[in-house]
């Protein structure tokens, strides 16, 4: 199939499985490129039947007309037109009629044929783009050659599509002295995933900040901004983040997959021992709930659960979120992203939340002293607050807070709970490994043993007493990425607050003590969660030691 790709066209990307199988032949057998360019326009043909017209604020609807009277359609035959970008256009023509290929692999373009430029394309070259095109074929891209910007919109959106097809959380497109490295975050680690000559950069950078709305020509400040697009018929949320280094501007995209499941409190890996506590503090009128952990634990899809739980506990309750960005979109409940351009931040959008009666808010991060009162004072006052910390433990929240400037008595009368969280890399169920018992003989038990003592405080005994329970290690195969894992679960550890971590809380006293003190009153620690998780083959050692800290 021949087509130009996934084309992002003021946010929306064309299913490339929607475009007629004949496309290709189709546009050249019926336009001259220098027709389309003069007319700005561009008859999309669909397999359906239908077509869309890609046109831009400078089409004229004489044009439209006569494109339609070119394809031989009446005026009432369906017809949709989508407004893009004067260059997108052109790019998207070139794409087609002007371009030549890269030849095999080596990375060089061999340029525009002079002449008529209306060369059409092979077969099979490489600028086509479907769906199935893998990373690996746009290596040899040399993006510097070519005028148009073409190569850039399709290697972007490729690197988008594939990014969402492999649940990346994160595009880092990284510049160095003698090459530019794409990496992709998934299941929280980074995978290298293209490299490509240094000289492709600015391009794609420029690219991408025509998708994002930022200033093309600033490339001395970092900026900041978002791509909303639709990638297989699902809402995707891009934020985008520019900051120069010394070999050029390097860009982080962060995907929100909108349409991702969201779960219900059951669902999120809380185990079964908490599951009441946790209830007792949603049913509650007011008080404060809090999730703690650092970037990328969890901690949102936890919040997210809680207001889908409440949703459902209490339908006649006025629920409100202030978020940045919104994640996911609940139905039934009113969000709010914040925008500190224009002075919508936390602590101005909760003042404005209060004036709109709500009963339950989730407050997306507490990050400053202003934000941590009014959250403290609303869940004071009758309402049932919601929030994240970046802290590294639960105890630790609450000397985060008064670290902030939250007197100690507003805190321990207003918290109920607080959450510590962590995403356990779950080894892949293809190619994990056994090894057979903590019993069992070999140096494979020595490095165990070493490891179990340690790190975990285990003595021989305790682990004897583990007896032969199978136990795993990473391998890796093709289904894993050769990483070994494949998914990932979540780890809790939760702080039931009680009269003695109150008063630990009024006397200011330090977060170890407090952790110790709930540890006494039963709390299992992340590091002990995560254990678990590994005594029953979910995932190894070493990611239990990565994500944990030594208690
Ligand atoms: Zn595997």
């Amino acid at each position: 199939m021949e087509t130009f790709g996934l084309n992002v066209t003021n946010g929306l990307i064309f299913d490339v499985s929607d475009v007629s199988d004949d496309f290709a032949d189709f546009i050249k057998s019926n336009f001259r490129s220098i027709y389309l360019k003069k007319n700005l326009i561009f008859p999309l043909k669909l397999k359906d039947g239908g077509y869309i017209m890609l046109i831009t604020v400078a089409t004229k609807g004489d044009a439209v007309k006569d494109v339609i009277l070119k394809l031989g359609l009446d005026y009432n035959f369906p017809l949709k037109t989508q407004k893009i970008d004067e260059n997108e256009l052109i790019g998207i023509i070139n794409s087609y009629y002007e371009i030549s290929l890269k030849d095999g692999g080596d990375g060089k373009s061999s340029g525009k044929d002079g002449g008529a430029g209306e060369t059409g394309r092979g077969g099979g070259d490489g600028w086509t783009t479907d769906a199935e095109e893998n990373l690996d074929d746009l290596k040899s891209i040399d993006i510097i050659d070519v005028t148009s910007d073409a190569p850039a919109i399709k290697l972007i959106n490729t690197l988008i599509l594939e990014a969402v097809k492999e649940n990346a959380s994160d595009i880092h497109i990284e510049p160095y002295y003698d090459r530019l490295t794409v990496r992709f975050r998934i299941d929280g680690s980074l995978t290298d995933k293209l490299t490509l000559k240094p000289g492709v950069l600015p391009v794609l950078v420029s690219r991408i900040k025509v998708m994002s709305n930022l200033d093309i020509a600033e490339k001395r400040l970092p900026q900041d901004g978002r791509i909303e697009l639709t990638v297989k018929n699902r809402p995707v949320d891009i934020r985008v983040s520019v900051i120069p280094t010394i070999f050029g501007e390097r860009a982080v995209l962060r995907i929100l997959d909108k349409s991702l499941k969201l779960f219900d409190i059951n669902e999120v890996g809380i185990s079964g021992a908490y599951m009441d506590t946790v209830y007792d503090s949603l049913r509650k009128t007011h008080g404060m709930i809090i999730s703690t952990g650092p970037t990328g634990s969890g901690k949102t899809t936890t919040l997210y659960s809680f207001i889908n739980t409440v949703k459902k506990l209490y339908p006649d309750k006025n629920i409100m979120t202030i978020e940045d960005p919104v994640e996911y979109q609940i139905g039934g409940i009113a969000q709010i992203s914040i925008n500190p351009k224009i002075g919508l931040t936390f602590s101005t959008g909760l003042r404005h939340i209060l004036r709109q009666d709500p009963d339950i808010i989730m407050i997306g991060e507490i990050r400053d002293f202003e934000t941590a009162e009014i959250a403290v004072q609303s869940a004071l006052t009758g309402h049932l607050v919601f929030s994240t910390l970046h802290t590294n433990d639960a105890a630790s929240a609450f000397t985060r807070l008064t670290d902030m400037g939250v007197e100690p008595f507003l805190i321990s009368s207003s918290v109920l709970i607080v959450f510590a969280q962590r995403l356990l890399r779950v080894l892949c169920p293809k190619c994990k490994e056994p090894v057979k018992g903590f019993s069992a003989v070999g140096t494979t038990v020595d490095y165990y043993s070493k490891i179990l003592a340690d790190e975990f405080g285990l003595t021989p005994q305790n682990i004897k007493e583990m007896g032969d329970k199978e136990i795993y290690v990473a391998k890796g195969c093709d289904f894993c990425a050769q990483t070994g894992y494949r998914g990932r679960t979540a780890v809790y550890e939760i702080l039931e607050f009680n009269d003695e971590i109150r008063t630990m809380v009024m006397s200011k006293s330090s977060s170890s003590e407090i952790k110790a003190a709930a540890v006494k009153n039963g709390m299992n620690t992340l590091r002990r969660e995560a254990f678990k998780k590994f005594a029953e083959g979910l995932t190894s050692l070493e990611e239990v030691i990565r994500i944990t800290q030594k208690d």
